[in-house]
């Protein structure tokens, strides 16, 4: 993978290189590059089949253990109940679907499209002694291979900045969904603090790319992971995007100033 932002010495952070330029009608972003749409799977599994094993280390080291307190939010806010079945998409090596669990939640199908980030899943799976109610599955997130109306819950967490097309994706969940059912989205958004802005691009552009390259051996990836989040629609656009989807009170719930942000929609 190359990535023009390398090459520059000092690029403004947060600006989007007018190199990159807009995606159109058959072009997808990847990160700040406009990509042929059918090359952004293979890129994006690039990036996971290289951090797959070292994932977990490197999210605590980059969100100094942030994401664990917003993943606890989040389960919070998911509320497990026993007799609700949970569809976790994009799981990668399994975060929800372990709070889901862990919270009493009923019968958890775990997927993702990359099946390194999955056997990490499973492999932590079967060593916190998660076993029943448990199954996995390879599942790319734009199309689900279950029945319409068959679950109770769906999540998607930081997974679909990664996605080709996220309108399919918040389709597709909508109709798994039974009528009752809801969907909730962990994601990367729009920081709405001014003073956090410098800080945190700093972070992203400077600390997390060198980060990627001394300890997981890969900068390119962290790269990407920062630009990736600079592309991914803000809090107002992607609620529209769920309610453009069918969903219904649609709502969220920006987290640290706006790092990341919670969406949930029903389905009625
Ligand atoms: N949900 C986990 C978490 O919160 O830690 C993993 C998130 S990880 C940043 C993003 C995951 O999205 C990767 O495991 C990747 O393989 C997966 N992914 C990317 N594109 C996908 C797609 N089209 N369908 C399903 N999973 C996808």
């Amino acid at each position: 993978m190359t990535d023009n932002a390398l090459h520059d010495p000092d690029p403004a952070p947060h600006a989007i290189p007018p190199s990159s330029g807009p995606a159109g009608e058959d072009t997808t972003d990847f990160g700040y590059r406009a990509v042929p749409k059918e090359e952004k799977k293979p890129l994006v599994r690039a990036v996971f089949d290289s951090v797959a094993s070292r994932y977990d280390v490197m999210n605590d080291l980059m969100s100094l253990g942030i994401h664990r307190v917003w993943k606890r939010i989040f389960n919070a806010e998911l509320a497990p109940q026993p007799g609700l079945k949970l569809l976790d998409l994009a799981g990668g090596t399994g975060d929800v679907t372990f709070g889901w669990l862990a919270g009493g939640g009923g019968p958890a199908l775990m997927t993702d499209i990359n099946e390194k980030m999955l056997a990490v899943g499973r492999d932590r799976a079967i060593a916190r002694g998660y076993i029943t109610d448990l199954d996995f599955c390879v599942v790319d997130a734009e199309q689900i291979p279950l029945p319409d109306r068959s679950v109770d819950r769906v999540t998607i967490s930081f997974g679909l900045r990664n996605c080709t097309d996220k309108m399919a994706v918040i389709r597709e969940a909508r109709r798994v969904l039974k009528p009752g059912g809801r969907f909730l989205c962990l994601e990367f958004s729009r920081v709405q603090v001014a003073a956090l802005a410098p800080v945190y691009d700093a972070w992203s552009f400077k600390v997390l790319p060198t980060m990627g390259s001394l300890i997981a051996k890969d900068r390119e990836s962290y790269q990407y992971l920062a630009e990736s989040i600079r592309m991914f629609p803000d809090q107002e656009t992607l609620a529209d995007m769920f309610r453009e989807a069918g969903l219904s009170h649609v709502r969220y719930q920006s987290l640290s100033g706006g790092i990341a942000a919670i969406h949930s929609g029903w389905r009625l």
